[in-house]
């Protein structure tokens, strides 16, 4: 992930009125927004606790100033953890949101602070927003890009996982068989007998699984879906390993960490694929037992 160094947003704020988004605003990605409100004095320094975030993961911070009762040029700074100060051109009067990325480095509570000018007379009120932004493929995880993958479509909302028996003995020939064009097929996962996960498309991208399917009444699950193909020769006796079982559980929880997916919507191929009986994937697949493994690992 490109990330520049963190730690730094200030703002310069001059306004007195309550400033309307600017029509560029960012929007923010689907993870959950925290926010706080605060209040502060000219010359007064406050921290606010952001948690324990996850080192190395992005995160966007927002610092709106939402009014402010001195007339004078007020000025509202911030900074992440140690890191040093940005000063933004105090001449820019625009300024009313702050956008800011940055990444943890450490496990530790991460903490903002802010401080304002002016005198005591000078009061603020500030809005601080913080969301972990997506992050579209799994840690410590080999990427392999699939060609077989286009943009999900624009309205389409992660939240159900499709899991798939690949046939296909291996992990090399069903990587194989993704990376080639003409094949048509890709998933987002292969995981294979030793628990070794590729990931071949990025969450946030549509692979090529589910075929014809619908799910809960909706059609073309690869729109809203994440597929994860298991090394498994389908004929229900090949068994599942136990490692197998550990690498898509922690898939689950991957995407868990992001987007909302219950129970109910991680589903078998053949349960999605159309018109039914098309696919008997994966055949004699513990899923009740992959349900419990991605609440409590082992
Ligand atoms: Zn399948």
């Amino acid at each position: 992930m490109n990330l520049a160094h963190p730690t730094i947003i200030a703002a310069c704020i001059a306004a007195l009125a309550v400033p309307a988004l600017p029509a560029n605003a960012q929007k923010l990605p689907d993870s959950p927004v925290r926010a706080r409100a605060i209040s502060l004095l000219g010359d007064e320094r406050e921290s606010i606790l952001l948690g324990r975030l996850e080192p190395g993961r992005g995160y966007r911070l927002r610092i709106s100033l939402l009014s402010q009762s001195s007339p004078a040029e007020g000025r509202v700074e911030a900074r992440v953890g140690d890191g040093a100060t940005l000063i933004q051109d105090s001449a820019d009067r625009d300024v009313y949101h702050l956008e800011t990325r940055f990444a943890p480095e450490t496990r530790g509570p991460i903490r903002l602070h802010l401080t304002a000018a002016g005198g005591i007379d000078s009061g603020y009120q500030v809005r601080v927003e913080w969301q972990a932004e997506a992050e579209p493929r799994m840690a410590r995880v080999e990427y392999i890009p699939s060609p077989n993958q286009n943009d999900r479509s624009r309205a389409a909302k992660l939240n159900a996982i499709v899991v798939h028996a690949t046939v296909t003995p291996t992990t090399e020939a069903t990587v194989d068989w993704f990376l080639t064009p003409k094949s048509q097929v890709s998933a987002h996962y292969v995981v294979g007998r030793d628990g070794r996960i590729v990931q071949m498309v990025d969450d946030t991208a549509r692979a090529w699984h589910a075929g014809v399917s619908e799910l809960e009444g909706v059609k073309g699950v690869n729109d809203f879906s994440v597929g994860i193909e298991i090394v498994n020769l389908n004929d229900g006796k090949d068994p599942y390993t136990d490692a197998q079982y550990d690498a898509v559980a922690a898939i689950i929880r991957h995407i868990r960490d992001q987007y909302d997916v219950p129970d109910s919507r991680i589903v078998s191929h053949e349960f999605v694929a159309r018109p039914p009986g098309r696919k008997s994937d994966p055949k004699g697949f513990d899923f009740p037992r992959l349900l419990r493994l991605a609440r409590n690992p082992q």
